[in-house]
């Protein structure tokens, strides 16, 4: 493939078929973040553990497809791509989805097929089409070591950054909670000035944050950063259930910032 060129719109890498070393895959990791004009990207088929670090860069992106890799997760800065509008990530062994998946109005089209250990959807996933077979195998998964969240019968993993949980009785924030959303409100006009937030003096992992918090409210969009309150929606009792059959065991999750949008989210209003 040689060097990869910057005006790509359309990338299929396939390095298992064509070189069989994976060296055209690790080209395309150390220059994705320059492909401003990509358009589509095909890395199926790559035993991929995660996806290149900087390929929220590629603002252009339209389609993205993962499929059969092994991806555990994908990273949250994708759903900053303003562009993205099907994203295919069948046949991996994603335990849980970023908070603000489906936030992006121009995301339209999430295929999630075949995760076996998916047991949740962001609830912004609700109103586009999905599809989520053979996700949220009744398995117990404890050597995934995964911050999980159960209510009743049922339960889901949560993102990995999610440090808490909150309850319907929590209604205090936890203090680095409380400083992050305060020092958001104050700054977020700056956010686009990386001179000045380079200035600020804090530890780079949570100037990493403030960019790009967790996830934001599902009921006010409100962002969030080290604790979440979700609430569990099974889709085989939603209106949807009729659409997949049986073929799938997950639930809705609404992410909320508080007890109060926790006790007043409501996914089929
Ligand atoms: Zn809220």
């Amino acid at each position: 493939m040689g060097e990869v060129p910057q005006d790509w719109k359309t990338a299929d890498v396939d390095p298992l078929h064509k070189s069989g070393d994976g060296e055209e895959a690790g080209k395309l990791q150390a220059k994705i973040g320059d492909l401003k004009e990509l358009q589509t990207l095909d890395i199926s088929i790559n035993c991929l553990i995660t996806l290149p670090e900087r390929l929220h860069l590629c603002h252009s992106l339209q389609y993205l497809t993962v499929d059969r890799n092994h991806l555990w997760g994908i990273p949250r800065h994708l759903c900053q791509l303003p562009n993205l509008n099907e994203l295919s990530m069948a046949g991996n062994r994603l335990a849980f989805l970023p908070l603000d998946l489906g936030r992006s109005r121009e995301l339209q089209y999430v295929y999630v097929d075949n995760n076996i250990h998916l047991k949740g959807l962001p609830s912004y996933l609700y109103n586009k089409v999905i599809g989520c077979s053979g996700c949220g195998s009744p398995i117990h998964v404890s050597e995934m070591k995964l911050l999980c969240f159960s209510s009743g019968q049922l339960s889901v993993f949560l993102p990995a950054e999610v440090k808490s949980i909150g309850a319907a009785v929590d209604s205090v924030l936890p203090l680095q909670e409380l400083t992050m959303r305060t020092l958001y409100n104050a700054l977020s006009r700056f956010m686009k000035d990386l001179n000045f937030l380079s200035s600020i003096l804090l530890p780079r992992s949570l100037l990493e944050l403030l960019l790009c918090p967790l996830g934001h409210c599902h009921r006010c969009s409100q962002p969030m950063f080290t604790i979440v309150y979700p609430k569990l929606f099974p889709l085989r009792e939603t209106p949807m259930a009729g659409l997949h059959q049986g073929r799938t065991a997950v639930s809705f999750v609404a992410y909320c910032c508080s007890t109060q949008c926790l006790q007043t989210f409501d996914l089929l209003s």
